[in-house]
């Protein structure tokens, strides 16, 4: 028996005495009570229209509006158990939805806390730094309250386009020095590779850097290339500058005959100091005869020029040389001792001149 028909017929047995003033000012307070119950429900329903909100509150608002309609009473219980049955769904819906929600963020900021923990870094004070925001979000993961991680988030996410700032600037920095560095080592090794094949008192290339050359042209002419011309020039008489002078005097000679020279001899052209006061110039493309032709030349015109030394005082030195063109099947030893020879005969013909050998 229902509680309608139980309280009817408690009434008609005179159990129960009905104030009827009474009753409708309960049924007024329990229609007002209910609708503020229905209000309160449709303003817990959460925004969420892909799981339904907009049919339970409409499902709502259509009770209210029932409610207030003064529909049959059994129609008015119809639809509340219709509502009751959607709501709660609903929110079971809802609840599903949310626990949902919550899963994929932690899983997003387990995504975040490893990429960090990824996050490949040199600079100690920088990982530990990413370490700390690392476990910082590990933590946020934990949190119940979504606003307080987003929160979190927001603020760690700030800190690490920072940090990120940071280290590219860092990064900038450490660049720009590597490069100047790289640049300071380049120059030195241009430099220590020129001082290695240099003679440091004349500037004339040194005897590697001769030696070199030498087979390289050697090797060229074999080839078909250009052919060239060795000329060994030797200082006549050097040791008496040395004596009479001083070994500064010397080397004034030295890097004197040597810029004289540089200034009658082509750009490509080599100088080089073959030891002692002794020089080697090698002229590609020159036959011997033009070769013997401009040393000739170059040692006429270095007879006739003073030399200013100290105390205003002036000197004179000539040279004797040795010429020899590169022949067929001729390695370096061979064409040098051919130079060589030639040079011996120039001193013993006299010096200051020029033999071909
Ligand atoms: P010659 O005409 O037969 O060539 O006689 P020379 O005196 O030039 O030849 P010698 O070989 O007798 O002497 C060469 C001298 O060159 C001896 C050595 O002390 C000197 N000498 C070698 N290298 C240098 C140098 O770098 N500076 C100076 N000042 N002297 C040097
Ligand atoms: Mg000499
Ligand atoms: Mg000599």
């Amino acid at each position: 028996m229902s509680l309608l028909a139980g309280l009817r017929e408690r009434r008609h047995l005179g159990e129960v005495v009905v104030e009827r003033d009474d009753a409708r000012e309960r049924v007024a307070i329990l229609e007002e009570v209910t609708e503020a119950m229905l209000g309160c429900v449709r303003a817990l329903v959460l925004d969420l229209d892909e799981i339904g909100a907009a049919d339970v509150r409409a499902g709502l608002a259509e009770t209210v509006d029932r409610l207030r309609g003064h529909v049959a009473p059994a129609a008015l219980a119809e639809q509340a158990t219709r509502c009751q049955h959607d709501t709660l769904t609903f929110a079971e819906r809802e609840r599903d939805y949310l626990g949902r929600r919550d899963a994929e963020l932690r899983r997003i900021i387990g995504v975040l806390t490893d990429g960090l923990g990824a996050v490949g870094a040199s600079s100690a004070a920088y990982h530990q730094r990413l370490l700390a925001k690392g476990s910082r979000l590990e933590a946020a993961s934990r949190l119940d309250d979504l606003v307080k991680v987003r929160a979190a988030i927001a603020t760690e996410v700030q800190a690490l386009r920072a940090d990120v700032a940071e280290r590219q600037v860092e990064e900038q920095r450490a660049t720009a020095a590597l490069r100047s560095e790289v640049e300071t080592l380049r120059a030195s090794v241009a430099q220590a590779r020129t001082e290695a094949r240099t003679d440091p008192l004349t500037g004339a290339a040194n005897r590697a850097a001769f030696d070199d050359e030498l087979a390289r042209r050697c090797q060229l002419a074999a080839a078909g290339g250009d052919g060239f011309t060795l000329i060994m020039v030797d200082v006549d008489h050097f040791k008496r500058f040395n004596d009479d002078h001083g070994h500064a005097v010397g080397d004034r000679v030295l890097t004197g005959l040597v810029a004289f020279l540089r200034a009658r001899v082509r750009r490509d052209d080599l100088i080089a100091r073959w030891g002692g006061e002794e020089f080697a110039v090698v002229l590609p493309g020159a036959s011997v005869r033009v070769a013997l032709k401009k040393v000739r030349a170059i040692l006429r015109e270095l007879a006739g020029t003073d030399w200013t030394i100290d105390g205003g005082r002036t000197i004179r030195f000539t040279v004797s040389a040795g010429v020899a063109a590169w022949k067929a099947g001729q390695d370096p030893a061979a064409i040098t001792a051919r130079a060589d020879r030639a040079l011996y005969k120039a001193k013993h013909a006299g010096r200051n001149r020029a033999e071909r050998g």
